[in-house]
């Protein structure tokens, strides 16, 4: 198939705001590490974070420190050095490239931000194994090489249903953390501030959601490329008043261009889903790559796992357990064959990506017959990308252009 002269990427016009909010929060952390008054919590993506908020942590992610590595290419370099500690280059390569980072002294914060040189020294670690095993290793690691507390909740996992057996469960490990964060946090949890903090989380998660539903329009305002970006407010920033200002502007914008008919990518023929971990030292390829073919890549589940339609601010640690069992990673096939295919149906997809991440099983959804089970019941075509999430050296450029190109043409024949 002869490719078109490549298209440019369609600008939002909001990302300025996003830019802005995620520096003030870069700049906020590496005060309140500098602080005598305040305390700094790590927390996994999908761990308590609204508890950490509510007792005045300053609350730094790893995993997104870790695609921040991805997406300046850094990684790659980085992983080697976690290796040779003993970190297999087949584990998480967010773990690996983190750690690799602390070990060489760099950081993509210390280019991105003057005057930040490295994420803030933690007080505490505070992980939830929802999604793998992995951030209790890369916590643990830190918390013996930093002498801080590591504490956590270790997840049920491959279950359908949120049962409330599951629930209490989780409620009681989040209610058997607060001690040792009270402790550390050196005040008592308010509960009516922990109330406030979960009715943000809400907020935001329900206008994200809005947000990445705008791509059921045709053309679709917005791409997964787009989403990856613009879900840093939702990961690091959930919880505060910040991310739901940002996701209002942004959704304005995106219902503007519906109403407009601008689609994000130019001519859009063909709708994709992609399914697993985003490659963090591509997007700009892969976007370009699929908007040549007039291809949107358009929803993900990815970028979707940051909507928690679960917390209630009437009920907030019992809805925390709820929400953060909910999370699509944690569930069984079963349940994600049915999430799937309702996504398929909303968005009208022609097509699905499957990413076969290297380093990342649970985000990778391809090696055990999901994409013929799902194929043979909806008659929707799929593709299996061999890649990573950050380590470059997995993924096969020419290959994933050769095959994504055969796949899109086969979709027109289908047309
Ligand atoms: S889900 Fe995958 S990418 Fe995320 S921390 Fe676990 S292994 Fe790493």
């Amino acid at each position: 198939m002869a490719q078109e002269k490549q298209p440019q990427r369609k600008k939002i016009e909001a990302t300025g705001q996003m830019m802005k909010i995620m520096s003030d929060y870069f700049y906020d952390l590496n005060d309140a590490e500098k602080s005598e008054d305040r305390k700094v919590a790590w927390c996994t993506s999908v761990g308590p974070a609204e508890l950490l908020r509510a007792m005045g942590f300053a609350v730094h992610f790893p995993e997104n420190h870790a695609a921040m590595l991805g997406a300046t290419r850094m990684a790659t370099e980085l992983i080697p050095e976690a290796n040779t500690i003993g970190y297999s280059p087949d584990i998480c390569s967010y773990l690996t490239a983190d750690i690799g980072a602390y070990l060489k002294g760099v950081s993509p914060l210390a280019k991105a931000y003057p005057g930040i040189e490295a994420p803030p020294h933690p007080d505490i670690l505070v992980y939830n194994t929802n999604q793998c095993r992995d951030v209790q290793d890369w916590f643990s690691w830190y918390a013996k090489e930093l002498d801080v507390p590591c504490i956590g909740i270790t997840s049920p996992k491959n279950f359908t249903d949120v049962s409330d057996i599951l629930i209490d469960d989780v409620t009681q490990q989040i209610e058997a953390l607060i001690p040792t964060l009270e402790k550390v946090a050196g005040q008592k949890l308010d509960m009516q501030r922990l109330s406030e903090i979960v009715a943000l989380s809400r907020e935001c998660t329900e206008l994200w959601r809005q947000v990445l539903e705008t791509a059921a329009a045709a053309p679709a305002p917005l791409s997964f490329f787009d989403g990856t970006i613009h879900m840093g407010p939702a990961v690091v920033l959930r919880g505060t008043p910040q991310a739901v200002d940002y996701y209002q502007q942004l959704l304005s914008e995106l219902q503007q261009r519906i109403t407009d008919g601008v689609g994000a990518v130019d001519g859009e023929q063909h709708r994709i889903y992609w399914e697993g971990m985003p490659v963090w030292g591509r997007l700009r390829q892969h976007s370009e790559l699929f908007s040549g073919l007039h291809a949107n890549v358009l929803v993900s589940t990815y970028c979707s796992s940051w909507i928690f339609p679960d917390f209630d601010a009437n009920d907030p640690i019992r809805s925390m357990a709820k929400a953060y069992l909910g999370l699509f990673i944690v569930r069984s096939d079963t349940y994600k064959e049915k999430y799937i295919k309702e996504m398929l149906e909303k968005f009208h997809i022609d097509g699905i990506i499957y990413h076969d991440a290297k380093t990342c099983p649970c985000n990778s959804n391809s090696r055990y017959g999901m994409p013929q089970r799902l194929e043979q019941e909806t008659g929707i075509p799929s593709l299996v990308i061999s890649g990573d999430l950050n380590d470059l050296r997995c993924v096969s450029d020419e290959q994933t252009r050769t095959n994504v190109e055969a796949f899109i043409e086969q979709l027109e024949e289908r047309r």
